[in-house]
């Protein structure tokens, strides 16, 4: 993977960018990705969803999900959206007000935030592939329980099958949990590389947990050029 940018402009510049809220710096890499050699997520057996092969016809089957009470008070099933090849794959909690209006994942204060990270790192919302561990979204925006996860959460499988991401990045303590351990306290984990599957997955803090704490953007930055390092985009360190 390459990218147009010169190497090492990612820290100062774009930390700048990034905590100023300038987006006016808006670099797609769309058309300057290499073909990349995916790793093979490893079919599961018990995935009810393991016959299908293609993202519109797995959100044609969430969308008519009633799996679990969480469709009974939501308005819609935020599947998730962006590119179907992405190289970096972010998964948040749940969808929240802004996004159960609208249908789409990561539109209110929050998404905003994830957008100004994105740019900052110079790619583009179109480039990357974002959704949440949990389609629907919980009464009053509290964090769904592990029960919510597990029946949701063969749909994330799916997803990640389908795409085949070098990396994921999990955005707080719910998605981590959901994907990794259920026990993971995301102050402890994150910036450390983990697996799920044999893909990388860099759990950091969620872009809310900024909006409430900005002294957490400089932690998610430092996690952010990490996964770009690994990506090819900049200097970083490799997954150990
Ligand atoms: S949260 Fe997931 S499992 Fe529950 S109804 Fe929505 S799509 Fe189905």
């Amino acid at each position: 993977m390459t990218s147009s940018r010169n190497e090492g402009d990612l820290d100062q510049a774009s930390l700048d960018l990034f905590i100023a809220g300038d987006e006016s710096r808006s670099a797609s890499r769309t058309d300057e990705t290499e073909p990349r050699s995916p790793k093979e997520v490893a079919p599961d057996s018990s995935d009810p969803l393991r016959d299908i092969s293609r993202l519109e016809e797995l959100a044609a089957v969430a969308v008519e999900c009633r799996r679990c009470h969480l469709r009974e008070t939501c308005n819609a099933v935020v599947f998730g959206e962006g590119n179907p090849e992405a190289n970096l794959v972010f998964v948040g909690e749940a969808p929240g007000a802004d996004e159960d209006r609208l249908g789409r994942p990561f539109v209110g204060r929050a998404g905003k935030l994830l957008d100004k990270i994105i740019t900052a790192s110079g790619l583009a919302r179109q480039d990357v592939y974002i959704t949440n561990i949990v389609k629907c979204r919980p009464p009053g925006n509290r964090t769904p329980d592990e029960g919510e996860r597990n029946f949701c959460i063969p749909y994330l499988h799916a997803q990640m099958r389908i795409i085949q991401p070098e990396v994921i990045v999990s955005l707080g303590a719910a998605a981590t949990q959901g994907l990794i351990d259920p026990r993971a306290r995301i102050t402890r984990m994150r910036g450390t590389w983990q697996q799920w599957r044999g893909i990388d997955v860099m759990p950091t803090f969620h872009p809310a947990a900024l909006l409430r704490d900005p002294k957490k953007k400089i932690p998610v930055w430092e996690d952010m050029k990490t996964i770009l390092g690994h990506l090819g985009l900049s200097d970083g360190e490799e997954p150990g």
